[in-house]
């Protein structure tokens, strides 16, 4: 498939006088010289649908491959409770960037940056289409806004996967619960020590410091104690959730407002409102139009 030629080999030989800088998305080259390679992000809050969209966009339309861009997701550990995608979800495509950092170590959106560039290069040379998906908006700012290198090689096409916030909420609480059933508080333990320093890699994870109390008194309350304050610690959990789908939120309409970034709002809605059929007919809908949007943008 031609549109997915490798140009990067061209983009290596462009001399650095040649290049227009403009405003709104950044850099472009000059036409009549250069083309740059395509990359599509995926936006949204936490719980939206985001890698879901980036796998189905990748196993039935486009060849692709994703390059995740949570800040929880990069760290080793904490499958469950950052809700990394599974092998069974990720159904063939493969994913960078996943489970790549030490636990305690502090990936940096620097850090993003190149692994990014690494991994987009390697997604190119493939002739397949990289496909960016996650929930860190300051890594994905850091990426387009501030990294020349990306900003030189590559254009960008931003789907915007948006949820009415009061029925992401239920979602997302209800997600929680699952997770809780999945092992989350198990897994938080084997990661718990008595220093409570929750600044430092994937620790900072929603789920982790809300566990703190529980884990730290387990042992000697009595089963009453113990009880309520795990119920506690799941409420907050949710609560804090809920509270960074909308901070995400504020950032995505920034990005959208100040940087007039190619973004295509998608309404994902009557996905989380519906069940069985209709949810699924609603989601093929979403799937058509983000198809459309990414076909466009690819033949351009
Ligand atoms: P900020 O600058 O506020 O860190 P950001 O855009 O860089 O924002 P977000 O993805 O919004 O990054 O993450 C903010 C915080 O939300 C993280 O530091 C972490 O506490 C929590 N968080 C993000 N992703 C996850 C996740 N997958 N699982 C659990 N907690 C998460």
């Amino acid at each position: 498939m031609n549109i997915f030629i490798s140009l990067s080999s061209v983009c290596n030989q462009v001399q650095p006088q040649l290049v227009n800088f403009q405003g709104g998305q950044g850099l472009r080259m000059d036409p009549f010289f250069h083309r740059k390679d395509k990359v599509v992000v995926i936006m949204g809050g936490t719980g939206t649908g985001k890698s879901r969209l980036a796998i189905d966009l990748a196993t039935r339309f486009f060849p692709a491959e994703v390059v995740n861009s949570d800040k929880m997701q990069v760290y080793k550990g904490l499958d469950i409770t950052t809700n990394k995608v599974t092998e069974e979800e990720c159904r063939g495509v493969p994913h960078h960037l996943l489970s790549i950092a030490d636990s305690d170590s502090n990936f940096t959106a620097t850090d993003f940056c190149h692994e990014a560039n690494v991994a987009i290069d390697s997604i190119v040379e493939r002739d397949r289409l990289p496909i960016i998906a996650g929930g860190s908006n300051s890594y994905i700012e850091a990426l387009v806004n501030d990294d020349a290198e990306f900003r030189l090689r590559y254009e960008c096409c931003f789907l915007w996967v948006d949820v009415s916030l009061p029925v992401l909420d239920s979602f997302v609480s209800e997600r929680v619960d699952r997770m809780v059933k999945a092992g989350l508080v198990d897994e938080v333990r084997q990661l718990f020590d008595f220093s409570s320093d929750y600044t430092r890699g994937n620790r900072r994870a929603i789920g982790v410091p809300e566990l703190d109390q529980f884990l730290r008194t387990e042992a000697t309350a009595d089963e009453r104690t113990r009880k309520r304050l795990l119920e506690d610690a799941i409420s907050r959990i949710k609560v804090n959730n809920c509270v960074l789908a909308r901070r995400q939120l504020q950032k995505i309409l920034r990005l959208y407002r100040i940087w007039e970034w190619n973004m295509h709002r998608l309404d994902a809605t009557e996905v989380f409102k519906e069940t069985g059929e209709e949810a699924e007919e609603a989601w093929g809908k979403l799937l058509a139009r983000s198809r459309r949007i990414v076909g466009d943008f690819l033949h351009e």
